[in-house]
């Protein structure tokens, strides 16, 4: 009897070779983890719903697909075992840390067998990364856990030397030994912020259907959600042929300003020119090699050098215009329409690739390497509860509640919003890491255990210095720079101390000085901390009042 492949939720792509050798299917659509926090809704939504479209894809392909809605997977494999008791049944490798042994113990316990395959959704593999990293393995009792209980890295990780050993090892825009334009990195180029005339294109949307509405009220029925009540607002693919247009239109109109302005935040625009794909890719309804070559492909058709394009000076830099999935059918793919898509800069493709294959892959070994403690690193000993705007965007700090009310509105903050921020003002606040990972899991449509708690804990909240020197940590004038948002802010952000300056300047300065001990000798903070230096007495006594001034009114709602 051939095998039955049991796919997880985020597992969801009928070409995996896993498929190919399954006699049948089984998805179990377990609702009791939704039960316990309040999720999106758009992210139960876009799970489950993306879920039954795959049940209804697979069975237009001939796959025999048993579907079953419980309340856990242990009760969910009890019924199919009870039903299929001779089943043997397979798995690839959860990307969730436990989710493995865990899974494997409850089939085994009523009585069934659970095969482990490797994990396709990821390009690289344990192997590839311990060919990188060498192996923890040395002692006779097994590694020491990578993270130790203070959140000090036995082994730290730089996501530059993965990168680069990933681009050498696939072949991803290299010229022989050498990275195509000889550079590894152009981001000195991706640090712009756009014209105010200047529109990024349009999102693509792809519009509910009827499966998506039923699931959508569905939720809001079954569930406590968090978030917006509409769907009007969700465009996210459910099918791999959505997803596979999402990246069609991703390459075609937004790769060229993708790089530039990469690190922009912009009232209004919560999307600027970001690819949209990680929901998609988490999902599995992607693969992840295929928006690498896709963009690859595209430098090769359309490559220009670094920088030699410029969007805002483009009048037709707002993209093909083409935003349902029937508009992309028809123009994607042709020839004679490559001729007028703008052109894609290297640091544009690179800045994507590094993305991908460095970012996200090593997010995912870092995960690994580095669960259980990861999730309850806190190095900086941080404790306080996440201050309510996060939960209902009630502050009149602009930069804080755009990025929120984005959160609220799609379930999705661009890269810079959560990093410099969203995770940035709870770092700085001292908000209890594992409080921050809760919330990220929680609001975000493209969130699982296995991205956020390296995001968040490690890079967001420096819970652990396991892959950075230093924390991520920014004042005002960060913001200033990459952002229009301190324009139309009540707040100061030339001003440091004293009612209506910039919460984030004391914060920032006060996080500095009551870190010390840990953060002084700690990798690159050595200028940040002449800053510190230069400061006297009577200018710390003024911050630490306006940084308490700023933690109670945070704390209180009243920011
Ligand atoms: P783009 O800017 O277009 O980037 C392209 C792709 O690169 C993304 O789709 C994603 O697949 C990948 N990528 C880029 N950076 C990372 C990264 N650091 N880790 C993993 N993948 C990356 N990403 C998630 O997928 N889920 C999360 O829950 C998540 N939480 C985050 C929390 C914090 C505090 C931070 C700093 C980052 C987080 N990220 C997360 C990473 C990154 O911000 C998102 O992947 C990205 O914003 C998704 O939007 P996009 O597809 O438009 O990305």
């Amino acid at each position: 009897d051939r095998p039955v492949l049991w796919l997880l939720g985020d597992q969801l792509n009928p070409d995996l070779d896993a498929l190919a050798d399954a006699g049948s299917v089984l998805l179990i659509e377990a609702h009791g983890f939704a039960d316990r926090k309040p999720y999106h809704a758009h992210k139960l939504t876009l799970v489950f719903s993306a879920m039954r479209h795959f049940r209804d894809d697979l069975r237009e392909r001939g796959h025999d697909v048993t579907y079953l809605r419980a309340d856990s997977f242990g009760e969910g494999v009890a019924e199919f075992l009870d039903d299929r008791p001779d089943a043997r049944l397979r798995l690839m490798r959860p990307a969730s840390h436990g989710a493995a042994d865990r899974l494997r113990e409850l089939v085994a316990d009523r009585g069934g067998s659970l095969e482990l395959l490797d994990n396709e959704l990821f390009w690289t593999t344990p192997a590839d990364w311990r060919e990188w990293a060498g192996d923890r393995d040395a002692s006779e009792s097994g590694p020491e856990p990578l993270v130790r209980a203070d959140g000090t890295a036995e082994r730290t990780f730089r996501q530059e030397g993965w990168y680069r050993h990933v681009r050498r090892e696939t072949g991803v825009l290299m010229d022989g030994d050498d990275p195509v334009g000889g550079e590894w990195n152009y981001d000195d180029l991706n640090r712009e912020t756009p014209p105010d005339d200047w529109e990024p294109p349009e999102r693509p949307r792809f519009e509910p259907d009827e499966l998506t509405r039923e699931t959508h009220a569905w939720v809001r029925e079954r569930f406590d959600t968090w978030g917006t009540d509409s769907l009007d607002a969700f465009a996210w693919p459910v099918t791999r042929e959505e997803a596979r247009a999402a990246l069609d239109a991703f390459v075609r109109d937004r790769l060229p300003s993708f790089g530039r302005y990469e690190d922009a935040m912009v009232t209004g625009e919560p999307f600027l020119s970001h690819s949209l794909l990680s929901p998609a890719i988490n999902l599995g309804l992607l693969d992840p090699r295929e928006p690498v070559r896709a963009v690859e492909a595209a430098y090769e058709d359309r490559g220009v050098e670094p920088g030699a394009y410029d969007p805002a000076a483009d009048p037709a830099g707002g993209g093909s215009g083409a935003t349902t999935l029937d508009a992309f059918a028809e123009g994607a793919g042709s020839a004679d329409g490559d001729a007028d898509l703008p052109p894609v800069p290297l640091n544009a493709a690179e800045g994507f690739v590094r993305q991908m294959i460095g970012w996200r892959e090593f997010m995912r070994h870092v995960y690994r390497e580095a669960m259980p403690a990861l999730a309850e690193a806190n190095r900086l000993d941080q404790s306080r509860e996440l201050p309510p705007a996060y939960w209902d965007g009630d502050t009149e700090m602009r930069c804080l509640s755009e990025a929120v009310d984005h959160v609220r509105e799609y379930g999705y903050a661009h890269h810079i919003e959560r990093l410099m921020v969203l995770s940035n003002v709870a770092l700085i606040y001292g908000a209890d890491p594992a409080d921050v990972n809760e919330w990220f899991h929680l609001g975000f449509v493209d969130a699982y255990h296995w991205v956020t708690t390296p995001n968040v804990v490690a890079m967001g909240s420096f819970g652990t210095d396991v892959l950075s020197s230093k924390p991520y940590a920014a004042s005002g004038s960060y913001v200033n720079r990459m952002s229009d948002h301190c324009a139309s802010c009540p707040y100061a952000v030339s001003r440091t101390t004293g009612e209506g300056a910039c919460p984030l300047n004391a914060l920032y300065w006060d996080f500095l000085k009551e870190n010390e001990e840990t953060l002084r000798g700690t990798g690159r903070m050595g200028l940040m901390y002449s800053h510190v230096d230069d400061k006297d007495e009577s200018e710390w006594a003024a911050i630490r009042e306006r940084a308490a001034a700023v933690r109670e009114m945070a704390a209180d709602g009243t920011l």
